[in-house]
């Protein structure tokens, strides 16, 4: 089959010839349909998060089952899935608590003595997150498989795998935002909207977006947002303050660095929470005031949305398909496997909100 490798930090991607292994008990094999283009991938390009390499990029993804491995039951062959790029064990405490997004076990996901199920020229070809999306097939453990509709387009679904879950779940579950709440989003990226319409369906009173891009303002709008502030028009601290009389209730940082999430802190008003959504570099040390104690502000993360992957994605397509959630305007490009590389710079010039591979027929 043909994928996307990346062979090393700062290096372009390269289309190759991978073997790919037959599903082993507990694994599918998915053909992949569409895998979305996100700001996670190209951390691991730029190498501000290390990759064994060569590896496959892609965990926004959604295809259809070709073959399952033994004791697979959730799925069968011909169903129409979207790769979640977490595998949960189902009985871990994270698990067992409702949080099976931090799910570690790694039985869930794939013993680390395991060989790899992608290799080139017989050596070994890693996977980002078990998904590895961008390449025409993906070997993943089945429990991560979310099944979707018949009537629901599989690009749009893929959307479901990691942009629309990890910001409707950020608003939804790791915040708990409650109606006639102010809400701040700095980022108006695929992320960044998806909070901004989670907390627009929430019933937030006002939800200002934040970002230095005109058009990512005005797409912001579009999606909700009720007031836009340019951040590279004066101080977006202090202008969220005075349309909020104070600060923020809530504030969510969706871009990943140590700046905006010190921002996102300094938005929030007394009793507010700031939630990280983007991938801020590890060694980076964000900074607060001393005074969060008195001010009773709380600093949170949150990964892939505090999913609860078999009740929110299901739920998120059914509001979708409700016109509660826009994910159709997210789509602004549409590339195929061969043209990667334009696409990551469309990216990267922040000329797109998604830009979606097209790489398998259904
Ligand atoms: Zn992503
Ligand atoms: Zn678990």
């Amino acid at each position: 089959m043909k994928a996307a490798v990346l062979t090393g930090a700062r290096e372009p991607l390269v289309i190759e010839d991978i073997t790919i292994d037959e599903p082993l008990a507990g694994e599918a094999l998915v053909k992949v349909i569409a895998a979305g283009v996100c700001h996670s991938d190209l951390h691991f390009i730029e190498g501000t998060y290390p990759a064994r390499y060569p590896h496959i990029l892609g965990h926004e993804v959604a295809g259809v089952v070709e073959r399952v491995g033994a004791g697979v039951t959730n799925v069968a062959p011909g169903d129409r899935v979207i790769l979640g790029f977490v595998q949960p064990c189902g009985h871990c405490s994270f698990c067992d608590s409702g949080r099976p997004s931090l799910c570690q076990t790694p039985s869930a996901t794939r013993p680390a003595d395991q060989p790899a199920r992608t290799r080139a020229d017989g050596s070994a070809v890693t996977a980002m997150t078990n998904v590895g999306g961008f390449a025409e097939y993906s070997i993943t453990p089945a429990v991560g498989l979310v099944k979707v509709p018949d009537d629901i387009s599989l690009d749009i679904a893929a959307l479901v795998g990691c942009s629309v879950m990890t910001g409707y779940g950020a608003v939804v579950n790791t915040a708990g935002v409650e109606p006639g709440t102010t809400v701040a989003v700095i980022g108006a990226g695929g992320v960044g909207l998806n909070i901004i319409q989670a907390a627009r369906l929430a019933g937030a009173e006002k939800i200002i977006a934040v970002d230095m891009v005109e058009h990512k303002l005005a797409t912001a709008k579009q999606f909700g947002a009720t007031d836009l502030v340019n951040a590279g028009e004066g101080d977006p601290v202090r202008e969220v303050q005075q349309l909020t009389g104070g600060g923020a209730d809530y504030a969510f940082e969706a871009i990943g660095l140590k700046a905006t999430s010190e921002q996102a802190y300094n938005m929030v008003g007394r009793g507010g929470t700031a939630v990280i959504v983007g991938m801020v570099p590890p060694m980076d040390q964000i900074s607060i005031s001393g005074m969060i104690w008195m001010q009773e502000k709380t600093l949170k993360g949150s990964f892939y949305g505090s999913a609860r992957f078999h009740t929110d994605m299901p739920r998120i397509l059914n509001l979708y398909r409700q016109k509660k959630l826009d994910l159709d305007s997210l789509v602004t490009r549409r590339y195929e496997l061969g043209q990667i590389n334009e696409a990551f710079d469309a990216l990267r010039n922040g000329e797109v909100s998604r830009s979606v591979l097209t790489i398998g027929q259904e």
